[in-house]
C-alpha cells in the first residue's frame, strides 16, 4: 500500500502550494498599485480637472490651456 504511505504527503504539498499562492495573491493585494499615468489635475485659474498630458506648467502652476495661463 505505497498509495496510502505517499497519500500525508501528497495532502501536506497541495497545502504548501494552496498556502503560497494565497501568500502571492495576498501580497498582490497589499503591494502599491503601479502609478497610473492618466492623472487628472485642476487647473489654478478655473479649477477644472485635466489630463495630465494636456496640461499647461507655467511659473510651477497647472492650467488647463493657455488662456488660463496667460491671465
Ligand atoms: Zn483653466
Amino acid at each position: 500500500m505505497l498509495f496510502l504511505k505517499l497519500f500525508p504527503l501528497f495532502i501536506i504539498l497541495i497545502i504548501f502550494i494552496l498556502v503560497a499562492v494565497a501568500r502571492s495573491y495576498m501580497r498582490s493585494l497589499i503591494s502599491p498599485k503601479e502609478k497610473k499615468l492618466d492623472q487628472m489635475i485642476a487647473c489654478s485659474e478655473c479649477g477644472t480637472q485635466v489630463h495630465e498630458s494636456l496640461v499647461v506648467k507655467k511659473y510651477g502652476a497647472s492650467y488647463c490651456s493657455k488662456n488660463c495661463s496667460s491671465i
